[in-house]
C-alpha cells in the first residue's frame, strides 16, 4: 500500500476575539499533526470532543486551510487543487444525516448533487448513476422521490453515503458516521461502509469517540489530545498495549456490552482544559496520573515504540526515567 494522504506538521489556528480593544487569543485547534494514510487503509482519529478531530477532518476536505504545514493527497499539495477537484477525490460522511441533507431536496437530487456541481453528466447518465449507487448502498428505488423527513435515520445516512460515493472518490472522511443512529442501525451502516471499502478500494479517515467501533473498523488509530496526536499505531497495539496515559484513560471509559456491568465512572474529574490557554509543557499534565517535573516544563517529543509512536516523557526518559517507561511496557 502506498501513502495516499500525507499530513505534515499541520497547524490550524483561529483567532478568538474577546473585545474591541483586546488582543485576540489564538485557538490552536490542530497543533503540529503529522501522519500518513495508505491507499485502502482505515485510520481512526479518537479523543474527547474539542480535541481537534473535526477541525482536522475539515482540513483534509479543504474546508479549512492549514495555518502552517502541508496536506498532500496523491502526491499533490491540497493548496494546489481547486475545491471541485478536492470534492471529486475526497468526500465526507457527517455525523447527523438529517442536518447534512437539504430537507427540500429529493433523494435523487441529494445523491446527484456532486454530479450537478461538476455539470458533466447528461440527464440519463445522472439517472443511471443515482440508480446504481442507490442499489449499492441498499436504498430502494421507491425512495428516489422521497424527502429526508420521510426517511429513517439509517436511510438518511445511506443517502449521505451514496452522495459521497457517486463521484467514486478515493478518500472518504467519516466524521462520527454512526453516533446519531440507533444502536441496531449502527452495525448495518458500519458493515455497509466496510463492504463499500472492499468494493471500491476506498481509504477512510474515520472519526469516532467509540473505541469499540474503532477497534472493529480501523487498521490504525491516532489518539488526539488538545490538537496534538499523542499516540499513533496499529489498532491492536494502541488499544491493547496503550502506551500513553491518555489512551489508557480513554479505555477506562469504554462501555461493556453486558447489562450486568455497571456504567464506568467518569474518566476525569473536572472539565476539558481551555484550548485557547492550554497547560504548559505536556497539555495533558494536569489530568495525568503519571505527570513528573519535566511534564509541566517541556512539550514531549514523539518517540517510536514497536509499530507505534507516542508523545510522552515516560518514553523519552525525562519524567520519571527509562525504568518507569519499561515498567509501563511490562505492565501492558
Ligand atoms: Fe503524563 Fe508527562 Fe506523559 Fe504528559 S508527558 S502524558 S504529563 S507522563
Amino acid at each position: 500500500m502506498t501513502a495516499l494522504l500525507d499530513v505534515r506538521e499541520v497547524r490550524v489556528e483561529f483567532p478568538i476575539r474577546r473585545g474591541l480593544f483586546q488582543k485576540p487569543r489564538i485557538l490552536h485547534a490542530v497543533d503540529g499533526v503529522s501522519f500518513t494514510v495508505k491507499r485502502g487503509e482505515v485510520l481512526s482519529l479518537v479523543g474527547e470532543s474539542g480535541c481537534g478531530k473535526s477541525t482536522l477532518a475539515k482540513t483534509l476536505l479543504g474546508i479549512h486551510a492549514p495555518t502552517s504545514g502541508c496536506v498532500t493527497f496523491a502526491g499533490k499539495d491540497l493548496k494546489e487543487l481547486d475545491r471541485r477537484e478536492i470534492a471529486r477525490q475526497i468526500q465526507p460522511v457527517f455525523q447527523d444525516p438529517y442536518s447534512s441533507l437539504n430537507p427540500r431536496k429529493t433523494v435523487e437530487d441529494l445523491i446527484a448533487l456532486p454530479l450537478d456541481i461538476r455539470a458533466q453528466a447528461t440527464s440519463s447518465q445522472r439517472r443511471e448513476a443515482v440508480a446504481e449507487i442507490m442499489g449499492l448502498v441498499g436504498l430502494s428505488r421507491r425512495s428516489i422521490h422521497a424527502y429526508p423527513s420521510q426517511l429513517s435515520g439509517g436511510q438518511r445516512q445511506r443517502v449521505a453515503i451514496a452522495r459521497a460515493l457517486i463521484t467514486r472518490p478515493e478518500l472518504v472522511v467519516c466524521d462520527e458516521p454512526t453516533s446519531a443512529l440507533d444502536v441496531s442501525v449502527q452495525a448495518q451502516i458500519l458493515n455497509l461502509l466496510q463492504d463499500l471499502k472492499e468494493k471500491f478500494n476506498l481509504t477512510y479517515v474515520f472519526i469516532s469517540h467509540d473505541l469499540n467501533v474503532v477497534r472493529h473498523f480501523s487498521d490504525r488509530v491516532a489518539v488526539m489530545y488538545l490538537g496534538r496526536v499523542v499516540e499513533l499505531g496499529d489498532t491492536e497495539e494502541v488499544l491493547g498495549r496503550s502506551l500513553h496515559p491518555y489512551t489508557r484513560k480513554l479505555k477506562q471509559g469504554v462501555l461493556v456490552p453486558d447489562p450486568s456491568h455497571r456504567l464506568p465512572p467518569p474518566i476525569f474529574d473536572g472539565g476539558f482544559p481551555d484550548p485557547t490557554n492550554p497547560p504548559s509543557g505536556c497539555h495533558f499534565h494536569p489530568r495525568c496520573p503519571d505527570a513528573g517535573e519535566a511534564c509541566t516544563a517541556r512539550r514531549p517529543g514523539t518517540v517510536r515504540h514497536g509499530s507505534s509512536t507516542v508523545a510522552c516523557h515516560l518514553y523519552t526518559g525525562l519524567a520519571t526515567g527509562h525504568d518507569a517507561a519499561n515498567e509501563k511496557l511490562e505492565d501492558a
